[in-house]
């Protein structure tokens, strides 16, 4: 009566496989940080304002290889990344960007616009 569950699993944990590669990758590539003068999030140790960029811990490659060799390290190291990444400043990679319109936020993009007179871009 197990068999159907059985032969299920490997197509369950294929399709597993590839859903966590796929966003393993794309969350490696991506990012999808920007620095924006206008953007809404503001770092407190370099004061750039921009879309934080999303940083992935460990490495793609150990990840690629752990999957290859033995399927519960990649599998543990793939859920370790997913679950620990971060949203880091685009600049300098700090985290804890804060939001510009918080009262520590406003007072450091108010020092920064102060200072950004002078670099024209
Ligand atoms: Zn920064």
């Amino acid at each position: 009566m197990n068999t159907t569950a059985l032969s299920m699993l490997p197509m369950i944990l294929a399709i597993g496989i590839f859903y966590l590669l796929f966003k393993a990758i794309k969350g490696s590539l991506g990012g999808g940080g920007k620095v924006d003068p206008v953007g809404r999030m503001i770092c407190p140790a370099c004061g750039t304002r921009g879309q934080p960029a999303t940083k992935t811990r460990g490495s793609l490659a150990i990840e690629i290889v752990l999957w290859l060799c033995l399927f519960i390290p990649g599998l543990v190291y793939s859920i370790w990344r997913l679950t620990t990444r971060v949203p880091v400043c685009p600049a300098c990679d700090a985290e804890g960007m804060i939001p510009v319109n918080s009262p520590v936020g406003r007072r450091l993009s108010e020092a920064a616009g102060r200072e950004q007179h002078t670099i024209e871009i």
